[in-house]
């Protein structure tokens, strides 16, 4: 059975390995495979503009089907920071460890630690587009635990667990994430639809 071939908007490795292995039965085209090294415009306020700006990107030029992500971690006593900025939290280099310590201090004298992660999904297939979202709710802990994940993985706790994204095999965040009930919901929508 020929698989479906479907680019994933996106430089992240981590965030490629995560998918492909939720994704068994389609081949994912990555933009490295595709040689597209250029920065793609993330320039929308939301999570939902800035995955639809990517997956037009690709779309336009190279005339793929494609899907391309946005997230951000949602700080309740924050108003909701850093959002769609998560990436850029303490500056423009998306440095992982800056960006947990500042939220880190930002929240230090809270006891509402309250977040969640959010992701938005935008699907180009055959002309039409489609918009995912999953949420994965949690709390942040006061410091950060565990080695494996990336982004603010070691201070995020989804609830029900007692351990960190960061403490979490790759298999078992991925059945519980935020991205991955995302993905969850773009695979149901594509099994439905004969290609
Ligand atoms: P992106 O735009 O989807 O790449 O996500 C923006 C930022 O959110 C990333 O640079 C990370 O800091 C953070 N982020 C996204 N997904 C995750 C995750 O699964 N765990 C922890 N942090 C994440």
């Amino acid at each position: 059975m020929n698989k479906l071939k479907l680019v994933f908007a996106t430089n992240n490795q981590h965030k490629i390995k995560e998918v492909q292995a939720m994704l068994t039965n389609f081949d994912i085209i990555s933009l490295a495979d595709l040689n597209c090294f250029e920065d793609i415009p993330e320039t929308a306020n939301t999570l939902e503009g800035n995955a639809i700006l990517k997956a037009n990107f690709i779309t336009e030029k190279y005339g793929l089907d494609c899907f391309a992500d946005d997230t951000g971690l949602e700080v309740e006593a924050l108003n909701n920071e850093p959002g769609v900025y998560s990436a850029r939290y303490a500056g423009e280099d998306n440095n992982a460890a800056a960006n947990m310590n500042k939220l880190l201090n930002n929240l230090k004298n809270s006891l509402n630690r309250n977040a969640q992660f959010k992701t938005a999904i935008a699907l180009n297939i055959q002309g039409k587009q489609v918009i995912f979202e999953g949420l994965c709710k949690g709390t942040i802990l006061a410091e950060k635990r565990g080695e494996s994940g990336f982004g603010y993985d070691p201070i995020f706790m989804p609830d029900g667990y007692k351990t960190s994204f960061a403490e979490m095999a790759m298999n078992e965040k991925g059945s519980i994430s935020h991205r991955g009930k995302a993905i969850e919901k773009l695979v149901t929508f594509l099994n439905e639809h004969p290609w």
